[in-house]
């Protein structure tokens, strides 16, 4: 056998291994989920070899007749899905929306407020010392919007003033750690008052507004709502731009030709088959996610774990957020419950930095319920996962023990719902023959 064919043999194994690894486990990690067959078959279709720069119909390349088609259709499915008067789903990512919406909006050297990384924001919106998107690569200037972490929300007096001092060209809401909806109609008001214009970053919360459980950003004042396409939203890696119509054609410039060239055009596939199963299986979807949110925070705090605002129930997205700083840091813990079969991640909580902790070992551990939901789990299953998260961290079980009764937990949990119909597994490995 050739090295090179033990190499190609030694990366499939690996993958199938993966598959078989998540078979067995629970995926609480808050910015994934998991796509449905139908959007899959189409991912490994003809569309990922090909190029189609440039404007449906108005393509620098040929070969796009069909292309073109499907990214009418999935232009249309999202502007129905979101209410919004125009989409670009071009953008690879969400981070790649985010830099398109900076490119189209501001000017290198302007000024943008968000949130800080620590209270929730993300890299994309960082400052140019932390290597942040917004700083290192546009060249913005960014000030922190002031944030209220008892509540975890923006803090709607301090940041009006501190909006009406600073003057900003950009305001950003929306963030990575995203427990509840976020002031946008006082915000925007006070923004475009002061010459302001107004982003929303729905990456995490996309599906959720989707799906009618969250908020409405493009009703309740902003301009620009940029998701990624994976998270609460159950489709392929991939971004998307929803705007209205005054900002389509700046929009439009800052994707292409501003920050893609080939945009992907399987991942496009994927994307008009996710928002078709949105439009018909999405409220029931997301409204499942949330109240699993709510009913795993309540089983985590009533077996004495420190989940973040319990006066406010919790959370009203998919998220939940624990002070682990009792139990260790978030980065052992997340390696102990890694090892049991539980995936989750770490999480920065506000008052870390000053507490002198650091994203390595952070004082919180974050989970989402959009892939557990999506598999079918409901409120008694969050009970359970609860237990098991609790016998790990707290009870310091064997990390072995907790693993077979997880993956024996799991075996109900194979199938992907919500979706149009298919006889395919959630974490089956397509061979192709
Ligand atoms: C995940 C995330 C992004 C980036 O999305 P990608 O699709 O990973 O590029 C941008 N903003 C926020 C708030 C996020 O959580």
């Amino acid at each position: 056998m050739t090295q090179a064919r033990e190499m190609y043999d030694k990366t499939v194994e690996l993958v199938r291994k993966h598959h078989d690894w998540l078979k067995k486990s629970i995926p609480l990690i808050a910015s994934e989920n998991i796509t449905s067959p139908a959007v899959r078959e189409v991912l490994i279709s003809d569309f990922q070899h090909r190029y189609a720069e440039g404007w449906p119909g108005e393509r620098v390349y040929a070969g796009c007749i069909h292309i073109d088609e499907v990214e009418i259709l999935a232009m249309g499915l999202a502007k129905r899905l979101f209410k919004a008067e125009h989409a670009n789903v071009q953008p690879v990512s969400g981070l790649t929306a985010n830099l398109a919406t900076y490119t189209a909006l501001t000017m290198p050297g302007d000024t943008m407020m968000c949130i800080s990384i620590a209270k929730g924001g993300h890299i994309s919106m960082g400052k140019r010392e932390f290597g942040g998107t917004a700083g290192a690569v546009h060249g913005l200037n960014i000030e922190y919007i002031p944030f209220d972490e008892k509540r975890m929300n923006i803090d709607v007096e301090e940041a009006v003033k501190s909006i009406e001092k600073v003057k900003p060209k950009l305001v950003t809401m929306g963030g990575s750690v995203f427990l509840f909806p976020h002031p946008v109609m006082e915000i925007s008001k006070v923004a475009k008052e002061n010459g302001a214009r107004v982003m929303y970053d729905a990456a995490h919360v996309a599906g959720l507004i989707g799906g009618g459980q969250f908020q409405d950003p493009l009703r309740e004042g902003a301009e620009v709502m940029t998701c990624s396409t994976h998270k609460t939203l159950p489709g392929p890696q991939h971004g998307m731009i929803l705007c209205t119509k005054e900002l389509a054609e700046p929009i439009n410039k800052g994707v292409f030709p501003g920050v893609v060239s080939n945009h992907h055009l399987h991942s496009v596939a994927g994307l008009a088959v996710a928002l078709a199963e949105m439009l018909e299986f999405g409220e029931e979807y997301t409204a499942q996610i949330v109240k699993n949110a709510k009913s795993l925070a309540k089983a985590l705090y009533d077996l004495k774990l420190a989940v973040l605002c319990p006066d406010l129930g919790f959370t009203q997205s998919h998220t939940v957020l624990v002070d682990v700083s009792k139990q260790g840091d978030g980065g052992t813990l997340e390696k102990k419950l890694e090892n049991s079969g539980i995936i989750l991640n770490r999480n920065l909580l506000p008052w870390d930095p000053k507490d002198g902790r650091h994203y390595k070992n952070p004082g919180g551990i974050r989970m989402g319920t959009s892939e557990v939901t999506r598999l079918g789990m409901k409120e008694p299953e969050m009970q359970e996962i609860a237990q098991f998260i609790q016998r790990v961290i707290v009870g310091k079980e064997p990390e072995e023990k907790i693993s077979k009764e997880i993956a024996k937990f799991k075996q109900e949990f194979q199938k992907v719902h919500y979706c149009f119909e298919s006889k395919t597994e959630a974490y089956e490995y397509i061979k192709i023959p």
